[in-house]
């Protein structure tokens, strides 16, 4: 089954009101002819202006996070619902900033994925290993274990429906990328675990890389087996770069 390929803009906490309606434009017309899955993860004030820019173009939007809770006194958190409500298709669970700075435990990860699922929304999960793991030869372990928690409370279907960014955390942000190989490497691990409860969904689930993706090292990537498309950072917020990625996909 071929798999189609996917760019995921993550904004973080950057953007503005004035500056963001400029980069949605840019970005959409630049990749409106490019055979690939285009989305931006907005902050949540932005995603009105998401709705309002990017309704009519071929790019969806979605959010960096929700709430693991349906609604109800949860102060500061916003609900699956309310994600909807604003068009969003798609939100990240468990990046690794949320995990480190925000304390998101597998469970919660794994509850979050779910809230999503339930109100038909994409939930893109991040696994990844810090420079220790990797220095120990834990990678590998550490990303089976964030997979499986958020995996094993899913059915067969609901694992289908998924997108897995694979986030090597000495990656992110740091101007240092997996080689190709290192990529495909855990992407082979993340699939081969998948496959071990469904053939079916290990075949259609889409995994992406995510650290310092640049245009320049972007075609090596995805000409790499298993790796489906970029959850991009810094680059998605300079237009030219989120479009030569886009290109290379
Ligand atoms: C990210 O935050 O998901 C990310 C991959 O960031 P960057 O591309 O800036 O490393």
């Amino acid at each position: 089954m071929k798999r189609h390929p996917i760019l995921v803009g993550n904004w973080k906490m950057h953007g503005s009101r004035s500056s963001s309606v400029e980069l949605m434009s840019s970005i959409a017309s630049g990749v409106s002819m490019r055979p690939v899955d285009v989305a931006l993860c907005v902050p949540f004030p932005l995603l009105q202006l998401a709705e309002e820019t990017l309704g009519s173009s071929t790019v969806a939007w979605g959010a960096q996070t929700l709430s693991e809770n349906e609604d109800g006194a949860h102060t500061g958190d916003v609900s699956a619902r309310m994600l909807r409500e604003f068009g969003c298709s798609y939100v990240i669970v468990g990046h690794s900033e949320r995990r480190s700075a925000h304390g998101e435990s597998d469970e919660v990860v794994a509850a979050k994925t779910r809230t999503a699922l339930q109100a038909r929304l994409t939930p893109i999960v991040c696994v990844g290993e810090t420079v220790f793991d990797r220095e120990a030869g834990l990678a590998k372990s550490i990303i089976l274990r964030q997979l499986d928690a958020v995996m094993s409370t899913l059915d067969e279907v609901e694992r289908e429906r998924c997108i897995v960014a694979y986030e090597p955390v000495w990656a992110i942000g740091t101007g240092l990328t997996a080689t190709p190989e290192q990529a495909a490497e855990a992407h082979g691990w993340i699939r081969s675990r998948i496959a071990e409860g469904s053939a079916v969904a290990a075949e259609s689930i889409r995994i992406l890389y995510g650290g310092s993706v640049k245009p320049s090292g972007a075609k090596d990537l995805f000409s790499m087996p298993g790796i489906d498309g970029a959850l991009v950072g810094g680059a998605s917020l300079i237009s030219e770069s989120f479009v030569a990625i886009a290109a290379a996909a």
